[in-house]
């Protein structure tokens, strides 16, 4: 069995104190939660506080992003390897504001997906389609084309290592929750795109929901058999949300 992943993304917010606040916050609910795996990515700037912050819990923690360039004349950039220095263990890749807002392409995403595992990271590779695309009956395909870019690249193999975080683009801060009906058809499909080429992987991999997750529908969502935890946003900031959350994944 594969254990349930609570991961939050921070996006581009938080103060020193706030960072401080909410760590401490989520603490004893991730260190109870034994049978979670509980993780923070905060914008890059406050991974060493994280770092500090996390050092004696169960907390793990990831950035946002990373270059694909491990040094030199990328102004602007945050290495993977100065990410892994500071302890990181994940790194989310393919965010679908990443696509939108800084026009990353498959082709760049899977350069950063090969990027952060050389570097000894876990990619967290996000998949996920738009609303039209859902509703022209093209989810399937768009979340196929964004592995296959990946698998083109990297390998089948290389995503034993990973994880997947289906989040389709229109719950992506909307407060429109898919169904856990409509999560798990997709995540299903993605499993068993993904057992046509290994079972390994397959049966190994976690494959996350992300999309306006909050404590009142975590469980449901968490319960079907192909969702193995979440990707957590606007509710990851909150704290009574984020332990909801991790709760509902126990
Ligand atoms: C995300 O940023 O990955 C996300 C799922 O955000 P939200 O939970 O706010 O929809």
């Amino acid at each position: 069995m594969r254990t349930p992943l609570v991961m939050g993304n921070w996006k581009l917010n938080g103060t020193k104190e706030s960072v401080a606040t909410l760590i401490k916050g989520i603490e004893s609910a991730a260190n109870a939660a034994t049978n979670v795996e509980v993780a923070v990515c905060p914008p890059a700037i406050f991974i060493e506080q994280v770092a500090n912050l996390t050092a004696d819990s169960r907390i793990e923690f990831g950035a946002q992003d990373v270059s694909t360039n491990v040094a030199g004349a990328f102004t602007g950039e945050t290495s993977p390897v100065m990410v892994k220095e500071f302890g990181a263990k994940y790194s989310l890749v393919g965010h679908s504001e990443r696509r939108q807002y800084h026009n990353e392409t498959d082709a760049v995403v899977a350069a950063k997906f090969v990027a952060i595992q050389e570097n000894g990271l876990i990619p967290v590779l996000c998949i996920g389609e738009t609303l039209e695309e859902r509703e022209t009956d093209k989810t399937f395909a768009v979340v196929e084309t964004q592995l296959k870019a990946v698998v083109e690249v990297a390998g089948i193999a290389a995503l034993e290592n990973s994880v997947i975080a289906y989040e389709p683009v229109w719950a992506i801060g909307t407060g429109k929750v898919a169904t856990s009906e409509q999560a798990q058809e997709v995540h299903a499909h993605i499993r068993s795109w993904l057992k046509a080429q290994s079972e390994v992987v397959a049966e190994k991999v976690q494959i996350l929901y992300g999309g306006s997750v909050k404590a009142n529908s975590a469980k449901e969502l968490f319960a079907q058999a192909d969702i193995d935890g979440g990707l957590v946003g606007g509710a990851a900031l909150i704290i009574e949300e984020f332990v909801g959350i991790i709760e509902g994944a126990k």
